[in-house]
């Protein structure tokens, strides 16, 4: 299904035209407008999905794979160090393109990307826990 107001469905589906990277039936791949670093790219699949959620298996192993391809790409055509898969979901994550999309961000020496956390602490109750709360869900 194509959201008539969602400007990645639009892009993927050539209603706005975009300098594709990579396409196939399934993904359009594109450059991100406001990149974080060269070669920044967005794998954006051709169905509308929100967000992760909404994904169907075929099409997350499809994604995942030109990801694999796609990365594979950067790294021989350009002097990266380093490369981030990043993928927001959720207003609270970051999302704010409501069309589910994979990054791609080259790392490079010196670069102004800023991903990254202060890792916290857990106890092995906490871990039981939290692994009895979402294992129940799988
Ligand atoms: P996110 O914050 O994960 O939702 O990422 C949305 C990304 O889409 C941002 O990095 C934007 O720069 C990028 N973006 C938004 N509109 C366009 C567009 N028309 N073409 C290419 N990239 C876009
Ligand atoms: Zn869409």
């Amino acid at each position: 299904m194509k959201k008539d107001d969602c400007i990645f469905c639009k892009i993927a589906n050539g209603i706005i035209p975009a300098n594709a990277l990579y396409e196939d039936d399934t993904v359009k791949v594109i450059f991100d407008v406001g990149p974080a670093s060269e070669g920044h790219v967005l794998i954006l699949p051709k169905e509308h999905f929100d967000s992760i959620y909404m994904l169907d298996d075929e099409t997350a192993a499809h994604i995942f794979k030109v990801a694999v391809k796609v990365a594979k790409a950067l790294q021989k055509a350009l002097p990266l160090e380093g490369l981030n898969v990043v993928q927001n979901n959720g207003k609270m994550a970051g999302q704010t393109v409501f069309h589910f999309h994979m990054h791609l961000i080259p790392r490079y020496q010196g670069d102004t990307v800023n991903i990254g956390w202060k890792p916290g602490e857990i106890t092995p109750e906490q871990i039981d826990a939290l692994k009895e709360k979402v294992a129940a869900e799988l």
